[in-house]
């Protein structure tokens, strides 16, 4: 059973310390789904302070020890996927069954990290002197905090909590203020496991003040924040005053190079499916699409047929759909602030283009743009919407140049038959990710990092897994 409206912090649901509370709307209807706390410096303090106390004989446990528990929490969620992910649905938007998968993919996830208890490995460095011997040893960093956004917010808690766990720190995590009734689910299943008290810790807040106040919080020594580049450097800048490390995956404005060679079909479908899942709502989703002329129009065509397709509404009301709303207001205003801007400077709409009618909701029409010219804003601010802006190109060293003409630098995507010029884009991409000829998804065993604005440092694999240790070297006369 739920905790409604409460922190969970030393291993017990507590009640914030301000009155003020953060009402959760469904995005698919503007119904009020539920409340959460809205906490405070005292509540950031407990947290942390608890977080603290618990570091220690954490990190003394042996790693496969702290496997086993995260495991407890894997096994939780698997017995509670439907019911977790009704809950996603209802503050989130996203189609049920995309739900069901980001629930089975956290567990997955917590599974994953899990399996690198007894991988985790140190180094033996050769020495200069006679009789010496140089150790590098990976030691936990202490308390973390993780701050999420709303789009994938359960699979997020995952993402920062078991990396943190298994490599023997605590944390404190910060949902956002658009889905925190997921994170006091996810509380709840905690309260199950044997994760000793003050380990793991989940505060539901605003940005401005209980983020704020973690990230420039002096015990915590890891911030990892998911989010938008703007806040990015506001947590930045709160951490600085500590010197606090930083954890930053940020916004993306993914370019897809589509060349004349390339399978359309797969490209159409490939792209389209990157751009519907989750309304469009991804940091590393196909946001602008360079296609070499002589092919634009055929691939238009195609892309548009599947835009055309998209069925989309209320996914609570209508299982059958395929898309759910935009997160909120502001988002639906964001989205069509681009396009209608894209339109009046010239791009021409094969489909879609207007706020969707479907009531209180936050729907936007699936919507496909051409005609599309660098130096719109639709080519280079992040969209986060379902909209498909398509621009002209001569060939593929003006999509690479295109491409790496951007502030953002998270995923990137090459559509070709040609191995030269899929080994050309490889090269001279210059983004944390490169797809060729799939959608934009990355797995857990790789790399997830961004370039430029789009975030320092990274997460997933074994470089994500180290990001939240240090090292500690000993240089041992015999
Ligand atoms: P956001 O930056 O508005 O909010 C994210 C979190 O930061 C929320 O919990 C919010 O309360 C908190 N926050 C806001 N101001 C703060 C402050 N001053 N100090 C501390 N915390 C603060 O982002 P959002 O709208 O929730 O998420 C969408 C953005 O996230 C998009 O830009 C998207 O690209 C990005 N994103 C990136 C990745 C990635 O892996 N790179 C993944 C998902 C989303």
């Amino acid at each position: 059973m739920t905790k409604a409206c409460k922190n969970y912090i030393d291993g017990r649901f507590v009640d914030a310390d301000g009155k003020d509370v953060i009402e959760v709307l469904n995005p698919a209807n503007a119904q009020v789904v539920g409340v959460a706390p809205d906490s405070g410096a005292a509540d950031v303090e407990a947290a942390v302070a608890a977080a603290k106390r618990a570091q220690p004989a954490w990190e003394k446990l042996p790693p496969i020890a702290r496997a086993t528990l995260l495991r407890q929490i894997s096994a939780r969620i698997r017995a509670n996927v439907d019911r977790l992910a009704r809950r996603i649905t209802l503050e989130q938007g996203k189609v049920l069954s995309l739900a069901q998968l980001e629930v089975a993919f956290t567990a997955d996830y917590i599974d994953y990290m899990a399996e690198w208890a007894r991988r985790i490995e140190g180094e033996i460095v050769s020495s200069d002197r006679p009789g010496e011997s140089v150790f590098l040893f990976r030691q936990p960093i202490g308390v973390t905090a993780g701050i999420l956004p709303w789009n994938f917010p359960f699979f997020l808690i995952a993402r920062k909590v078991a990396p943190a766990l298994v490599t023997g720190n605590t944390i404190v995590i910060k949902s956002s203020e658009e889905t925190p009734l997921n994170a006091i689910d996810f509380a709840d299943l905690l309260a199950d496991t044997e994760i000793p008290p003050g380990v793991i810790n989940i505060l539901s807040g605003r940005g401005a003040s209980t983020g704020h106040a973690l990230s420039a919080h002096k015990d915590v020594d890891l911030v990892s924040f998911t989010g938008s580049v703007r806040t990015g450097i506001n947590i930045m800048e709160a951490a600085s005053k500590n010197l606090t490390r930083v954890n930053l995956e940020l916004g993306g404005k993914a370019p897809a190079i589509v060349l004349a060679d390339a399978d359309l079909e797969l490209a159409a479908k490939a792209i389209y499916d990157s751009r519907v899942l989750n309304t469009g709502q991804l940091c590393n989703c196909a946001e602008r699409i360079y296609v070499e002329k002589s092919v634009v129009e055929k691939f238009s065509a195609l892309v548009t047929a599947h835009m055309k397709a998209t069925t989309y509404g209320d996914p609570m009301a209508d299982a059958s759909v395929s898309m759910g709303p935009l997160i909120n207001e502001a988002g639906l205003k964001k989205v069509s602030a681009l396009v209608d801007k894209a339109k009046a400077s010239g791009a021409q709409v094969l489909t879609g283009g207007r706020v969707a009618d479907r009531g209180k909701g936050h729907h936007y029409e699936p919507t496909v743009l051409v005609g599309c010219r660098s130096g719109m804003d639709i080519m280079s601010q992040e969209i986060f919407g379902p909209v498909l802006p398509i621009q002209a190109i001569d060939g593929i060293d003006e999509g690479i140049a295109l491409a790496n003409d951007s502030e953002y630098g998270l995923t990137s995507s090459i559509f070709t038959r040609n191995i030269n010029s899929a080994l050309q884009a490889s090269r001279e991409l210059r983004f944390g990710e490169t797809y060729v000829n799939r959608e934009h998804f990355e797995a857990m065993q790789g790399f997830h990092a961004g370039r430029r604005k789009s975030g320092i440092g990274g997460t997933d694999g074994k470089h994500g897994l180290y990001a939240y240790m240090e090292t500690h070297i000993v240089y041992m006369q015999g």
